[in-house]
C-alpha cells in the first residue's frame, strides 16, 4: 500500500511534480494543513463520525473520496457505507453533487469569500459477509481506523503534497497503537503528529479495550513489535515459543534485505471473528486480521504461518520497491497489475522462504506447502487459455472473482504459481553459480541498503531483468516471459527439480491440504476427481477435463448422497479412498436448483495428496533455500 514519508516521498522518488487531473489547481501551491478529527466513541453502534476543515478557494472545489487502495491494486474504497456526508462555511450549509460518472468525486461551488470550509461524515462499520468488505474493521470491543474510510481530499494534488492534521477519539479506556507518531493525548482523544495524505492512510490504527504489545527486539533499532487486540481477553496470550519465531523472523528479514526503510514496525494483529480478515501491508506496519482462535488452533495457525512473512517482506517489495504502475500519485489514478507477479508473487515466495527459516513452518509442512502450490496450479483448467501475466492485468476483477469456478476462470493465481517462478529462478541462480549466489543477493541488491525513513523507489519489468543479471548472467527476459506467458496446460515446475525434489502423489496427508479442510470444513480433492465441496455438500469448484466435472457436476450443486449413502467429507473421503479396489465408479446424487440428478464418476485413482519427494543424486538446493541465516533462538 502506499506510502510515505514526509513531502520527499512521491514527487521526488517518482519524478512527478503533478498529478495529471486538476492542471489549473495543480499550478497552485498545495493548501494548507487539513485538519480531520475522528470520534470512534461510537463503535460498538458500528458508526465512525468524521470532520474535516478544508483549506480552499473560492469557485468550483472538486474533493475525492479515497478510490484505489495501494494495498488492494483495485479501486474498491468503501464508498458505499459512507453517510450524513454535510458541507458548510461559516455555519451555512455548501450544496454539494456526487458526479455522476466518478462515484469517488464530490462537487462543490464554494461561495466568495471563503477560505475553508468544513466537511462532516460517518462511516458505517458492517460485519463480515460472503465477499470483501473492508467496511467491515469494527466490532463491541476493537477497530481498526483505516484512515482512508474518512477521509476527503481536493483534486489536484498528490497525497504527498496534501498535509493532514489528524487526532482520534477512542471509546473510553480503549488502547490504541499505531506507527502513526502521537503529538500529544489527552484523555482519549490522540493528537498526531502532522502527516502527508499517503503516508496517513498507510498507517492504520488499532484499537480496543483487550489489547497487548509484545517487543520483538526490546533496545534494538529500529523497534519491532507485535500489538494484539482481540475481543476477548483469552485471546492476547501468544506462547513464548511463537514470540521466539516472531522474534527470529525479523532476525532473518535483517539478515536477508540488510536494510530497513521504516522507522518502527507494528504488526497489529486483531484476533477476531468480527472482522474482515486480511493481510495488508503498510511501510511502517501491517494489519493483520484472522480469527481469534487461530494462535490455538493448530490447523488455523499453520494455515495463516505466513501472514507475518507475506506482509512484513512487504515492506522491502511493495513498500519501498513497487512497480511504477502501482505507485500512483494519488488514490483516484487507476493502477496497472502488470507486475503483480513480482509485487505479491515474490513476497509470496520470500513470505515462504522466511516461514521456514523463522521456524514458523517446518522444512517438511514448508516442502507440503509448496506440493500443494504446485498441484493447485497444475490443475488449473484456465490456464489453457489465461496466462499467468493476464491474471496480474486483471487482478482487480478477480479479487473480487466468487471461488466457485477458480480453476477454469484463475483467480490472483500471480500469487501462488509465481511460488514456483521465483523458485526456479532461485535455483537456476544457484545451479548457474554452483550454489554461490541466490535470491538473498537479489533481495539485498535490489531491496537493500541504504536505510532510511519510508520512501517509494520504483520500477519496471527491464530493472528486474538487469538486477537478476547482476547476479548471474541469464537470458532472464524469456525465462520469465515463457513462464508469464504460456498458454500450456503444464504448470511451471522446473524449481522444484532445480531443487532437486518432484511432486509425487499418494496417500499420506499433505499437511497444508488437511489443515485447510480442518478449518473449512470442507474437502479438497483437485487431484483426484478434481472437486472442492464445502462441508455441507455444495460444490466449490469441479474442474473441465477431471473425472467429476466429465461426469456432470459442476459448482454450485449439492451433493447429498454418495454411492447410496447421505453425504459427508468422510463418507466422499472414503469413496475416493476405496475407488483403487472398486470396480464401479463413485456414484454422486445431488440436488441442482431444486432438481435431483445422479452423476457416476468414472475414477479409480484412489488418494492423489500432494508431495515433494527427494531426487537421489542431485543437489538439494531447496534445503538451502529454506535453512536459516541466522543462529535459531529458544525462549
Ligand atoms: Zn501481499
Amino acid at each position: 500500500m502506499n506510502p510515505q514519508l514526509r513531502t520527499m516521498f512521491l514527487a521526488i522518488e517518482l519524478g512527478l511534480a503533478l498529478i495529471t487531473t486538476g492542471a489549473a489547481h495543480a499550478q497552485l501551491p498545495p493548501p494548507g494543513s487539513i485538519t480531520l478529527s475522528v470520534d470512534a466513541t461510537h463503535v460498538p453502534q458500528r458508526i465512525l463520525h468524521a470532520k474535516l476543515d478544508i483549506p480552499v478557494r473560492p469557485g468550483p472545489l472538486t474533493l475525492y473520496y479515497p478510490k484505489w487502495m495501494p494495498a488492494d491494486h483495485s479501486p474498491d474504497g468503501p464508498i458505499p457505507n459512507v453517510a450524513g456526508l454535510k458541507f458548510s462555511a461559516g455555519g451555512k450549509e455548501i450544496a454539494w453533487v456526487q458526479d455522476d460518472v466518478d462515484m469517488y468525486a464530490f462537487n462543490l461551488d464554494v461561495p466568495p469569500g471563503v477560505n475553508s470550509i468544513q466537511a462532516s461524515l460517518e462511516f458505517l462499520i458492517s460485519a463480515p459477509g460472503p465477499t470483501i468488505d473492508f467496511a467491515a474493521s469494527g466490532s463491541a470491543k476493537l477497530f481498526i481506523l483505516m484512515w482512508n474510510q474518512v477521509i476527503l481530499y481536493p483534486k489536484g494534488w498528490p497525497a504527498a503534497k496534501l498535509n493532514f492534521q489528524p487526532s482520534l477519539t477512542v471509546p473510553a479506556g480503549w488502547k490504541f497503537n499505531t506507527s502513526l507518531p502521537v503529538a500529544s493525548q489527552s484523555g482519549d482523544t490522540i493528537t498526531f503528529s502532522p502527516v502527508p495524505l499517503d503516508l496517513l492512510v498507510d498507517s492504520p490504527v488499532q484499537s480496543g479495550e483487550f489489547v497487548r504489545v509484545y517487543p520483538l527486539n526490546p533496545g534494538g533499532k529500529p523497534p519491532h513489535e507485535v500489538d494484539v487486540a482481540s475481543d476477548d481477553a483469552w485471546a492476547l496470550d501468544i506462547s513464548p515459543a511463537l514470540i521466539d519465531n516472531y522474534k527470529q523472523l525479523v532476525a532473518e528479514a535483517d539478515a536477508l534485505y540488510q536494510s530497513h526503510h521504516y522507522r518502527d514496525y507494528h504488526f497489529l494483529l486483531t484476533l477476531s471473528d468480527n472482522v474482515l480478515p486480511l493481510g495488508q501491508e503498510h511501510h511502517e506496519s501491517s494489519d493483520d486480521r484472522v480469527a481469534e482462535r487461530t494462535l490455538v488452533d493448530p490447523s488455523a495457525r499453520l494455515l495463516e504461518s505466513g501472514l507475518f512473512p507475506h506482509e512484513f517482506s512487504h515492506s522491502w517489495n511493495g513498500q519501498y520497491r513497487r512497480p511504477s504502475g502501482l505507485a500512483t500519485p494519488d488514490f483516484q489514478a487507476p493502477m496497472k497489475g502488470e507486475l503483480l507477479w513480482v509485487y505479491e508473487g515474490l513476497t509470496e515466495y520470500l513470505g515462504t522462504v522466511l516461514s521456514a527459516r523463522s521456524g514458523l513452518t517446518t522444512p517438511q509442512q514448508t516442502r507440503d506447502y509448496i506440493a500443494l502450490t504446485a498441484s493447485t496450479m497444475a490443475h488449473r483448467a484456465g490456464r489453457r487459455w489465461r496466462s499467468l501475466q493476464n491474471t496480474a492485468n486483471a487482478a482487480q476483477i478477480l479479487y473480487f472473482s466468487p471461488p466457485e469456478w477458480a480453476s477454469y476462470r484463475r483467480s490472483v493465481d500471480f500469487y501462488p504459481e509465481s511460488v514456483l517462478i521465483w523458485l526456479n529462478v532461485d535455483t537456476t541462480i544457484r545451479k548457474l553459480t554452483n550454489n554461490r549466489r541466490s535470491m538473498d543477493d537479489f533481495c539485498r541488491a535490489f531491496y537493500g541498503p541504504p536505510d532510511g525513513e519510508p520512501v517509494i523507489k520504483t520500477y519496471e519489468f527491464d530493472d528486474v531483468v538487469a538486477a537478476l543479471n547482476q547476479i548471474a548472467a541469464y537470458d532472464w527476459r524469456s525465462f520469465l516471459r515463457e513462464r508469464l506467458d504460456s498458454t500450456e496446460a503444464s504448470a511451471p515446475l522446473g524449481g522444484i527439480s532445480g531443487g532437486g525434489w518432484k511432486l509425487v502423489y499418494g496417500d499420506d496427508a499433505n499437511e497444508f491440504l488437511a489443515a485447510g479442510d480442518a478449518v473449512s470444513g470442507g474437502g479438497d480433492y483437485t487431484s483426484s476427481i478434481g472437486l472442492k465441496v464445502k462441508g455441507d455438500g455444495t460444490v466449490v469448484d469441479s474442474t473441465p477435463g477431471m473425472p467429476a466435472f466429465e461426469s456432470g457436476v459442476s459448482p454450485y450443486l449439492r451433493i447429498i448422497a454418495v454411492n447410496g449413502r447421505a453425504f459427508s467429507v468422510d463418507e466422499l473421503n472414503r469413496a475416493i479412498a476405496n475407488s483403487r479396489s472398486s470396480a464401479g465408479a463413485i456414484v454422486i446424487t445431488a440436488t441442482n436448483t431444486g432438481a435431483i440428478e445422479t452423476h457416476e464418476i468414472r475414477y479409480q485413482g484412489g488418494n492423489r495428496y500432494p508431495h515433494l519427494e527427494r531426487v537421489d543424486g542431485t543437489a538439494d538446493y531447496l534445503d538451502d533455500i529454506l535453512k536459516p541465516l541466522t543462529p535459531a533462538r529458544s525462549h
